[in-house]
């Protein structure tokens, strides 16, 4: 007889809302995590001075929130605070201006001017519907439940953001979209490079762009609370190497990447499954940047200092270009940075008066390149004086997001390649994707649908396929 219904390898969101799904139901759950802390992309460390809190990975979650499944456990009753900043996203512009993503969508299409009834056109229908196009959007392929918010979300979602961008006038709605689809990690004349995009900004306008209180980390450990008051247990400091590690369970759930779970499992899994697990593709990898700052980053414009996130890379143009250099596999010195400014909100996160600033850039897969000085560069361009509000830096190439968290295969962080194939078919192209042919095995991590983000719906999804092998007797 077993001692568990499930064991899941991996604390990420999606190892956790798997463990939490099949404990809310009365099965037997064990999480084993590699490292020595619970949480996955979701963890915050003083990575460079005392009392400066850092996210290592996630910093921003918009998908935490659209997520169904995470507003289903009610996070916030069991002590997770979203802290909302003033303005969700900030994106600058040469000669200080900037467009500006609010919450109010009426504020933001008014302030892009000659865009402003495009914008309306576009994201009124699909915010008004927003929590019907989440719950059909973060999830595998399957018959709409809602196909009319979907099929308008579609239109627009499978174009490549080149195409959509025409669809406005001025340099900051376009520059607006581009930072948005950047976030797919693709070069942005591929189809389906506007999903992506309009996503995240219906996301802003439907939920904001919250932190977590304290830093990510507060989400993994309020997952853990819930996990744990469901009778869930969770150990961590156990790297998975084989399958004869794993204690007597019914399922297996893994939160990992198809190709560690392909030198996990071994000939417990068929060749086949095995190679084409092997052939899954992963794309660019990151840079990161962790800042300690005596001061707030001295924006030229207003609205950047008031922003939680800022997208630095100037106009559509520049960022396509520093997008399809990192995919290209070539090293560019203008790249597309992700900023965010957790403090500015959040004042848990720095000593009085001190701030914590977040920066990423795209680099190609596997890079070892140091991009410091690039992405300082290009911070430097939309807020002069920044280099002297630098008290300290720590950074994370490729290998060593890869050393931190295998899962990051060369530096992806989005768990693979999220083209047109890959995005329905992760890993592989099965009726469930969650399944493999060995019926006590399952992956559960962003390798599967919906993908990348903190929103755990890859392991709720997981979770049920689990349930539902189990209600066939399989
Ligand atoms: C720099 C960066 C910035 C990001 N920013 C955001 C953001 O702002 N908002 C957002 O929503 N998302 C963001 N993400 C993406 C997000 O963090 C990931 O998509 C998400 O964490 C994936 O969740 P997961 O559960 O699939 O896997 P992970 O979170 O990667 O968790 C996998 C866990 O499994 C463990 N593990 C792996 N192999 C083994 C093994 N063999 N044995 C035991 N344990 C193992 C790992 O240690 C890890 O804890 C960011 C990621 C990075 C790296």
């Amino acid at each position: 007889m077993e001692k568990y219904d499930a064991v899941i390898v991996g604390s990420g969101p999606n190892g956790l809302a798997a463990a939490i799904h099949l404990a809310r139901i009365g099965r037997k759950v064990l999480v084993l995590e590699a490292a020595d802390t619970p949480g996955g992309g979701m963890r915050t460390k003083e990575l460079t001075l005392p009392g400066f809190k850092h996210d290592v990975c996630s910093a921003v979650h918009p998908m935490a929130l659209a997520s169904p499944f995470f507003r289903d456990l009610e996070l916030e009753k069991n002590g997770l605070r979203w802290l909302h900043p003033e303005v969700p996203l900030a994106h600058p512009l040469d000669g200080g201006r900037a467009a500006v993503l609010h919450r109010d969508l009426e504020k933001t299409a008014e302030g892009l001017g000659k865009d402003a009834a495009r914008y309306r056109q576009i994201f009124e229908p699909l915010v008004s519907h927003a929590m019907n196009l989440f719950g059909d959007a973060l999830a595998p392929l399957h018959l709409p439940r809602h196909p009319l918010t979907l099929a308008r979300f579609g239109m627009g979602a499978a174009m490549p953001a080149t195409v959509f961008a025409r669809l406005f006038k001025t340099e900051e709605a376009r520059a607006l979209f581009a930072g948005n689809a950047a976030h797919g990690v693709m070069p942005l004349h591929k189809l389906l490079t506007s999903a992506v995009g309009l996503m995240l900004q219906v996301g802003a306008h439907a939920v904001g762009w919250p932190v977590a209180e304290g830093g990510s980390q507060s989400i993994a450990d309020t997952l853990v609370r819930i996990l744990q008051s469901h009778g869930g247990e969770i150990e961590c400091g156990q790297r998975i190497a084989s399958l004869d590690e794993l204690p007597p369970a019914k399922a297996y759930l893994f939160d990992i990447s198809p190709r560690n779970l392909a030198a996990i499992c071994g000939e417990a899994l068929p060749a086949g499954y095995r190679n084409r697990l092997l052939r899954y593709r992963h794309g660019p990898g990151v840079f990161k940047v962790d800042y300690a700052l005596n001061a707030p980053i001295p924006w030229a414009n207003p609205a950047c200092r008031l922003a939680g996130t800022v997208h630095v890379g100037g106009t559509f143009v520049e960022v396509a270009a520093a997008e399809k250099s990192a995919w290209d596999s070539t090293l560019y010195d203008k790249p597309f940075v992700l900023v965010a400014q957790p403090s500015r909100s959040d004042f848990t996160r720095a000593p009085h008066d001190k701030q914590v600033a977040w920066a990423y850039c795209h680099v190609p897969h596997g890079s070892t390149a140091n991009m410091l000085e690039s992405i300082n560069q290009q911070i430097e361009r939309f807020a002069p004086g920044f280099r002297d509000c630098i008290m300290a830096n720590h950074t994370m190439n490729c290998a060593e997001m890869e050393a931190y968290n295998a899962n990051y295969i060369g530096g992806d962080v989005v768990g693979g390649v999220t083209d047109l194939w890959q995005l329905f078919t992760r890993p592989v192209a099965r009726w469930s994707p969650y399944t493999t042919p060995n019926p006590k095995i399952f992956l559960c991590s962003a390798s599967t649908p919906p993908g990348g983000g903190v929103h755990g719906m890859c392991g709720y999804w997981a979770a049920e396929a689990v349930m539902k092998r189990v209600q066939r007797g399989e």
